[in-house]
């Protein structure tokens, strides 16, 4: 293998994400992620193991060891979608649109072929982004460009939101990742547990993720309680065992209730971890009332949009002008709250 097929290979996302023990990033992603296994299987064993009474629900009530099961394998599962999902990357939004522009350019030349102006066409830009940008004349090499400028105030120049790492133009929200070495959308946090980002593609898995293991911790506890309420006393080794996990598991239990407040609270209002911790250092948040929430289109808005969000749409939000930061600090009246000002 030559080195140009080394260097094409290692910027390659599934390249990158299959773990490797050479390469020390991927390979401290792998161990957590066996480290994270292997406790998920010790924790429920541990039951399967000294429980009789577990067992013996299982040949009594089949369906209820089922479903606790079920519950086990889908987190597992749920953990490694998210971990190997994308978080919804610039690079690949670029590209993306970039095709679109050229399989746009190839039709329209087919069609005009001598009236057409030379290098440059007149493309129209569809849903999200012809709300900020509307038609307008460009060739490959700055069609992205003229796109990402547009979702800014204007007056912004190129240089103030292009990415120095990348050397690309990022759009509003997007942020350069260190450890993915990638600028990403929406960027929300790099989970070290996952492996990856949480960015606006995978937030979502991310969430149901937590979701289904706080519930898979919950019922965990009650069975370990269940079980050391009756058996307490009984065989000093198996408490041992059993207490220690318990209170590892009653800590993680909290931590991940308040991870899962945390994060419906920011997909309510529309916001992403980043934002919320540097709000006061990002550009485009400083001067903000801390109670507005510039992204916010209304919480059942926010909510549907997080919910319905096809992971191979990427959604360029623009920033919002002054008069809408106007509308939104706005203080709330008694005919908002009639009518629902905050959830539409
Ligand atoms: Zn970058
Ligand atoms: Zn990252």
């Amino acid at each position: 293998m030559t080195m140009a097929d080394l260097c094409r290979l290692s910027s390659d996302p599934l390249y990158r994400s299959f773990p490797c023990l050479s390469d020390p990033a991927r390979r401290s992603s792998l161990l957590l992620k066996v480290a994270l296994v292997l406790l998920h299987i010790v924790c429920a064993g541990v039951l399967f193991l000294f429980d009789g009474g577990f067992v013996e629900k299982a040949r009594t009530e089949p369906w209820y060891t089922a479903l606790y099961l079920l519950l086990f394998t889908v987190t597992l599962l749920q953990y490694f979608i998210t971990a190997y999902s994308s978080p919804g990357y610039v690079i690949d939004v670029m590209r993306a649109v970039n095709e679109q522009n050229s399989l746009f350019r190839d039709r329209t030349q087919q069609r005009q072929p001598a009236t057409s102006k030379s290098g440059s066409l007149v493309i129209s830009v569809d849903g999200s982004q012809s709300q900020s940008g509307g038609s307008f004349v460009a060739n490959d090499s700055t069609y992205w460009a003229k796109m990402v400028i547009d979702l800014y105030p204007p007056g912004t120049t190129l240089r103030a939101c292009t990415c120095s790492y990348c050397n690309i133009e990022q759009p509003p929200r997007a942020k350069h990742c260190h450890d993915c070495d990638r600028c990403v959308l929406q960027f929300d946090h790099h989970c070290v547990w996952l492996g990856t980002c949480v960015g606006q593609q995978n937030h979502c898995k991310f969430w149901w993720y937590i979701c289904e293991e706080t519930a898979l911790c919950l019922w965990t506890g009650i069975l370990y309680i269940a079980y050391l309420k009756a058996h307490i006393a009984v065989s000093w080794w198996k408490d041992l065992v059993m207490i220690p996990l318990l209170v590892f598991m009653l800590i993680s239990l909290i931590f991940l209730i308040l991870l899962l407040l945390f994060h419906s609270y920011l997909i309510l209002t529309n916001q992403t971890t980043y934002e919320l911790v540097r709000r006061r250092r990002i550009p485009y948040m400083r001067g903000i009332p801390e109670r507005v929430h510039p992204f916010s289109k209304g919480m059942c808005r926010n909510l549907y949009q997080f919910c319905f969000r096809w992971s191979s749409i990427y959604e360029l939000e623009q920033l919002p002008t002054t008069q809408e930061l106007e509308d939104k600090s706005r203080p709330f009246t008694c005919l908002d709250a009639l009518t629902c000002r905050c959830c539409c």
